[in-house]
């Protein structure tokens, strides 16, 4: 059977938008022969993620991030099945991830580099060990829990951006199940708006494309803002109340501009930050992986019982791995985008 990769064709610059052709697809060969400690894999599922848009520049900005290198096979999270193994932690048959998955449809990887997961954990959605039980529930949930200080019975009110994405849609719910009584979502389309409000249990939601963001947020969060859950950047809102927490998760809005993360806020905002007591935290999932198991298994549980949705757009192909990635960062997915291998 034929093998097929994706390399980095070529770079975007640091300003520009990626499009489809800065990744080219290869036929390639496998070794012959498995080395001990190797694993064969099937690739069956593979993630795109706002953080790659860093990889394909130079410089990525951050010290826990590589640049994907020109020519060379990319990678991020993966998840696939184990077609025979010389690593004694993985036999036949096996389901495992990592998150330095080659975005190759079968691949030779270390054993070490690779997790074991127990499909029982997703009833056997193997995708959702990309998303909502894997790094981007990870994100929300323990991003709500850390830096977002929500205490049932407080009255609070969440607002989430990016709120129809992948870490955004497991975000607003969780904020609701841990006790926020209102929780508005800010998205980019009408349809995201509806499956926001009427499929995610959100209780507002706004397009920022066609609405007024302000006047809109004065409308849904009557009692002003507690915890602002933040994917996008940008203004932060003087509804914002006193003693709130800003959940500072991403910024995809700066990321196909020359700027450093997180981008400086004016010093306008930055005194009204300071006035009114808010928290503007920067939340990184990587250092809190001690509480990865632990959280998984939250969600899993949650998903299995119908309090948490999940919400994916499935590529299929990875000769569409570029196209699923560029239209991402451009919001053409509703919750976790994953490319069907
Ligand atoms: P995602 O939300 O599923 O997909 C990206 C979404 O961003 C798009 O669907 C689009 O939705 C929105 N977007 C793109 N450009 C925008 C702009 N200029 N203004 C407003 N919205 C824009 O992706 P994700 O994986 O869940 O990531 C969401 C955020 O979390 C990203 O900022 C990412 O870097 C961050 N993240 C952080 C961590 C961490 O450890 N801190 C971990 C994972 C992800 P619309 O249609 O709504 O525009």
């Amino acid at each position: 059977m034929p093998v097929y990769r994706v390399v980095l064709n070529s770079r975007p610059g640091k300003d520009a938008v990626p499009v489809p052709e800065h990744f080219r697809l290869e036929e390639t060969t496998l070794a012959p022969d498995l080395q001990d400690g190797d694993v064969l894999v099937q690739t069956l599922y593979l993630s795109v993620d706002p953080y790659m848009r860093c990889r394909m520049n130079e410089d990525t900005g951050a010290d826990y991030m590589t640049p994907w290198q020109v020519s060379e096979c990319v990678d991020g999270g993966g998840v696939g099945v184990v077609e025979s193994s010389r690593c004694s932690t993985f036999i036949e048959g096996d389901v495992v991830t990592s998150f330095n998955w080659p975005w190759q449809t079968q691949a030779v990887m270390k054993g070490s580099g690779l997790q074991k997961v127990d499909p029982q954990l997703a009833d056997g959605h193997l995708s959702y060990f990309l998303g909502a039980i894997g790094l981007t529930g990870l994100t929300a949930l323990l991003g709500v829990r850390e830096k977002g200080h929500v205490i049932k019975g407080a009255n609070q009110t969440m607002v989430v951006s990016g709120a129809a994405g992948a870490c955004g849609s497991i975000a607003g719910q969780i904020g609701r199940l841990d006790g926020c009584v209102r929780v508005v979502g800010i998205c980019g389309s009408n349809q995201k708006c509806k499956v926001l409000v009427e499929d995610l249990g959100f209780s507002a939601a706004i397009n920022y494309r066609q609405e007024d963001v302000p006047v809109k947020l004065k409308e849904c969060c009557p009692d002003g803002v507690d915890v602002y859950f933040d994917n996008v950047g940008g203004e932060i809102s003087d509804k914002m109340n006193k003693g709130g927490h800003v959940i500072l998760c991403g910024q995809i809005s700066q990321y196909n501009k020359d700027v450093p993360y997180p981008p400086p806020l004016s010093k306008e905002t930055r005194e009204t930050l300071q006035m009114r007591n808010i928290t503007r935290e920067r939340f990184i999932v990587l250092n809190y992986m001690s509480k990865a198991d632990a959280a998984l298994f939250e969600l899993s549980q949650c998903i299995k019982s119908g309090q948490i949705k999940v919400m994916e757009t499935v590529s299929n192909g990875i000769e569409n791995l570029g196209d699923a990635f560029c239209s991402m960062m451009k919001g053409g997915n509703i919750g976790k985008q994953i490319i069907k291998i």
